[in-house]
């Protein structure tokens, strides 16, 4: 590829709206432009290492058994209410109707796709285990698209769904795409964990994340550094520096008498309605979950509702609370889960708040200055303050627990018969029996993945990409275009090593050195080969990227060099 040719366009200047180092770079090195908030083009630099990335996401899953399909991402509305998940899934999802008024959604994933295709088609255990991939975008309105990339609202992802005929081949299938998850981890060059996303709440290996390890992560990690122990924190960290912030005030239980309403109890303390949360206890197949709901009581009861619906939900009553909980009736009810809350589901910038107001489940009371970290531990914030003291790993008992930050690049999830069930895909298993198929789904963020690489490989001067994934090899850089002995030098090197299947990138352009090597540094080339002053005595220089380091060469001989390190 000839750089005059090259559509890259690179910045001198940090653009003032990016505010992670991939993004920078990504726009800066002239890898990406934005054409709505969260939704950009991939400029051809980008495409390859996209391209690669992909490819090596392929031969993974091709190896571990899953066979490529392309799905809609325009998705039918009944699909979504068949599941259950068109009234849940909530603003995430883009909904779009047609001109005769038929609802749609863009795919956010693919589970309700998979689920029908399979159940038309797949009558057998013969057929079992099935394991079926693409690669496509992805569309996720999410409430804040930020940090380029890293949070889209158009995204590639690689999604793969299993099918078992029972839960013991769930787990094989299970293993086999944590076991390519890992391979493709490692191919790509990165740094990463997988960690237990629900780490104790759910049972713990039902679902890992695996993480890129990078200062610009979301998530925080809590790992040993013993054992291969390591668990989400997810926003925890978030939650202790608010917590932190905000003096927390001792909890109050207040009488309440005659105000039935959230806003009446609103008034009646007078607090700002947001100031209050609703919980509620209710029952799932993975046992009790509770939900924390915003104080704003029209919406929530509605998407309560939804929930009890659509879910199956029952509302637990006091008495199986206590049974299963082991919390005092009327002490602070649901409210005093303390470390034993299983999954909460809320808005996180209200949970993150102090000093709320929620029921004291108790008629006729209410609870003041709620503190989410203090009354609605959760067993990920334990992890945290486990760190903090000091404690040892709760797995080997002997490892030192440490935290980092993580970047989601991708999830492996044991999804059961949530969908089947629910869309009834079913088979005939050896004794004529109609069972429901077991499912699993796996997914890995294509264009996360590489923002990620750039975050976790990266210093003042720009991007250092992992060689697996680098949009070229190698630039040949003639230091003087005037010189034509230089000129015809580069040419000939970069002739060689496109014929030996070295991806080369010749900088041709009538630019100065210091830009081409400028250039050079910010798009991150693995190798540089500089043909400069030198050549009067035969010789040319490589340098690294990644180290810096360089190395004099026989202008005869660079060529197969290079091709014996790429
Ligand atoms: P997050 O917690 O960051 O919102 P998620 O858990 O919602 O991600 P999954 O549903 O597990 O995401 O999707 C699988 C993968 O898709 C993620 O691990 C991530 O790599 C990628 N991904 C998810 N959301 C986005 C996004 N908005 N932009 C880019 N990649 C994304
Ligand atoms: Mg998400
Ligand atoms: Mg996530
Ligand atoms: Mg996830």
């Amino acid at each position: 590829m000839r750089a005059s040719q090259l559509l890259a366009p690179t910045l001198r200047e940090t653009p003032a709206e990016a505010e992670v180092i991939s993004h920078q770079l990504l726009l800066r090195a002239g890898f990406i432009r934005k054409a709505a908030a969260g939704v950009y083009t991939y400029l051809p630099l980008a495409q390859r290492v996209l391209h690669k990335i992909m490819q090596i996401v392929r031969e993974e899953m091709n190896r571990a058994g899953g066979q490529e399909i392309t799905m809609p991402i325009i998705q039918p509305a009944e699909l979504w209410l068949e599941s259950g998940r068109w009234h849940v899934y909530g603003d995430e999802l883009f909904r779009l109707k047609d001109r005769h008024g038929r609802e749609f959604a863009l795919g956010p994933t693919h589970e309700e796709i998979i689920t029908d295709l399979v159940r038309n088609e797949v009558h057998s255990y013969k057929q079992l285990p099935l394991l079926l991939y693409q690669i496509a975008n992805k569309y996720r309105d999410e409430r804040r698209p930020r940090f380029g990339l890293m949070r889209g609202r158009e995204f590639i992802m690689k999604d793969l769904y299993s099918f078992d005929k029972d839960e013991v081949g769930m787990q094989i299938s299970y293993q086999k795409m944590f076991d390519a998850y890992t391979r493709i981890f490692t191919r790509l060059g990165l740094k990463f964990r997988p960690v237990e996303a629900d780490a104790g709440a759910i049972g713990g290996s039902s679902t890992h994340e695996f993480m890129v390890l990078a200062d610009a992560g979301e998530a925080t990690i809590v790992y040993c550094d013993t054992c291969t122990y390591a668990a989400n924190v997810e926003k925890a960290e978030s939650r202790l520096i608010a917590r932190e912030k905000q003096e927390a005030q001792p909890l109050e239980k207040i009488a309440t008498p005659e105000q039935k309403t959230i806003d009446e109890v609103a008034a009646f303390l007078g607090i700002a309605p947001e100031q209050t949360i609703k919980t509620l206890i209710y029952h799932t197949e993975k046992g009790l979950v509770a939900a924390v709901l915003r104080g704003d009581r029209q919406v929530n009861e509605i998407k309560l509702q939804n929930l009890v619906d659509t879910l199956q939900l029952h509302l637990a009553s006091d008495e199986e609370v206590v049974e299963k909980i082991g919390v005092a009736p009327g002490s602070i009810g649901p409210v005093g889960l303390k470390g034993k809350v299983w999954q909460v589901i809320a808005d996180p910038e209200v949970v993150q708040q102090n000093n709320l107001v929620c029921g004291a489940n108790e008629d006729g009371y209410h609870l003041k200055n709620v503190n989410y970290d203090r009354d609605y531990a959760v067993d990920l914030v334990a992890d945290i303050r486990m760190v903090e003291a000091g404690e040892h790993c709760p797995r080997c008992e002997e490892g030192k627990l440490l935290t980092a930050k993580g970047i989601e690049v991708g999830q492996v999830f044991q999804l059961g018969t949530k969908y089947s069930k629910a869309l009834n895909a079913v088979f005939l298993d050896e004794n004529g029996k109609q069972k429901e198929m077991v499912m699993g789904c796996y997914g890995i963020g294509i264009t996360r993945t590489m923002a990620a690489a750039i975050e976790q490989n990266h210093d003042e001067n720009g991007i250092i990409w992992p060689l697996a994934i680098a949009p070229y090899h190698v630039v040949v850089i003639p230091v003087s275009e005037k010189d034509q002995q230089q000129r015809e030098a580069a040419e000939k090197i970069y002739s060689q090593l496109t014929q030996l299947g070295i991806e080369t990138v010749i900088d041709d352009r009538v630019e100065r050195a210091g830009v081409k090597f400028k250039d050079a540094d910010l798009i991150g080339y693995p190798y540089r080969l500089t043909v400069g002053k030198t050549l009067a005595e035969g010789k040319v220089e490589l340098k690294e990227r990644r180290t810096g380091n360089t190395r004099v060469l026989d202008v005869e001989e660079a060529a197969q060099v290079i091709a014996n390190l790429v």
